[in-house]
């Protein structure tokens, strides 16, 4: 019978599981439930009493590296952690949020356990097959695999989060040995949270295109007024921002940009495929190598001058033919009057 461990972490605020931890508790539930099989929770972090509050209902056996040396996410004490986890339990299946903590170090979890690990997985299958997408999202694979213990990485925004129901299970403690680091963690230094345009958590996604640099009806480069336009609807919308890529690449061409607009936004065939419920395209043609960023996207609407756009043509449930300066001038009006 297979063993199930799941690894999780607490994140920034020291105590609490995140979402992407949380969304694989959830899958291992299900996938122990359709296996019949043993179920264990891992958590590292500063403690695991908030973590266990989270847990409730989840497994009964949930095992902790916890301590002052496990506050912060460092490659050498992450992989000492994992890794008397995943003995601790006796684990032939191992899954893990493919957070940028765990990413990084369940690749060499699974040598030192002598496994094998998959990345980028979206889906579970209930006879243990794991999903994942290849070549940019255009080639979806199922993989199986003999070898033990099985490590998989799951992408975040794929399951439900887990909600805690019932009473919190107990904790047991693991002890491990410190490893010799040469890591020290002073400190974070991070944009402010409104800063950060990029938030894979959002419902919406809201993208620019090069629309919003070029002339407009008056013969005019209005790109001073787009700039708070698209600032000021991301925080009220608590929205996402990407970008096509005729916008980002702007900068190298000395042509008018949007300075907040990195090739980190962009969204496409050479740029990302992100989850988000809904979208919103503002200024931009909605090209093919675009809109193949836009798969998971579920709902779609789109805000261009030009009633012939790519968006007009099937890849978008609504095209609004309108001035985004003037639509999202009074789509933040609205939104400050909430
Ligand atoms: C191999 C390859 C890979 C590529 N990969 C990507 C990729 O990953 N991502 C990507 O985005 N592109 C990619 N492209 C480029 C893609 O084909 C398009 O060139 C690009 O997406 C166009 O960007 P855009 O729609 O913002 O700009 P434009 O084509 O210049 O469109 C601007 C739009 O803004 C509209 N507009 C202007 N003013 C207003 C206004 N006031 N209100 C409303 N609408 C307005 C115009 O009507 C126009 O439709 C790739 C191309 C190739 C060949």
């Amino acid at each position: 019978m297979e063993k199930i461990l799941v690894l999780t972490h607490v994140d920034e605020s020291g105590s609490a599981l995140g979402k992407a931890s949380l969304e694989a508790v959830a899958a291992a539930v299900e996938l122990s439930k359709a296996l019949g099989a043993e179920l264990a929770i891992g958590v590292v972090g500063l403690e695991a009493s908030g973590a266990a509050v989270q847990l409730s209902g989840a497994a009964s056996t949930v095992l902790a590296v916890t301590g002052e040396a496990f506050a912060q996410p460092r490659y050498a004490t992450d992989a000492a952690a994992c890794e008397a986890l995943v003995k601790a339990a006796a684990a032939t299946v191992v899954l893990a949020p493919a957070t940028s903590r765990f990413a990084r170090v369940m690749p060499g979890v699974a040598h030192r356990a002598g496994g094998v690990v998959d990345t980028h997985i979206t889906a579970l299958g209930n006879t243990l097959e794991a999903t994942r997408w290849f070549y940019r999202q255009r080639v979806e694979a199922v993989i199986k695999r003999a070898s033990r213990p099985w490590f998989l990485l799951l992408e975040a925004g794929t399951h439900t989060a887990w909600s805690a129901v019932g009473n919190a299970p107990a904790i047991e403690a693991v002890a491990v040995a410190i490893p010799e680091s040469r890591t020290t963690v002073s400190g974070i230094r991070a944009p402010k949270q409104d800063e950060q345009t990029i938030r894979p958590d959002a419902k919406l996604l809201f993208v620019a295109g090069a629309g919003w640099t070029k002339k407009q009806q008056d013969g005019q480069v209005h790109a001073a007024e787009a700039e708070p336009l698209i600032l000021g609807f991301l925080r009220a919308a608590d929205a996402s921002l990407g970008s096509s890529k005729s916008l980002v690449d702007q900068s190298g061409e000395n042509q008018p940009v949007l300075k907040f607009m990195t090739h980190l936004n962009q969204i496409g065939q050479t740029g990302a495929t992100p989850r988000h419920a809904k979208g919103l395209s503002t200024c931009c043609h909605g090209e093919e190598p675009h809109v193949v960023g836009w798969r998971f996207v579920n709902e779609r609407r789109a805000i261009n001058l030009d009633a012939n756009c790519g968006w007009a043509r099937g890849k978008a449930d609504v095209l609004y033919v309108a001035d985004a300066f003037k639509v999202m001038a009074k789509v933040n009006e609205l939104l400050a009057k909430k």
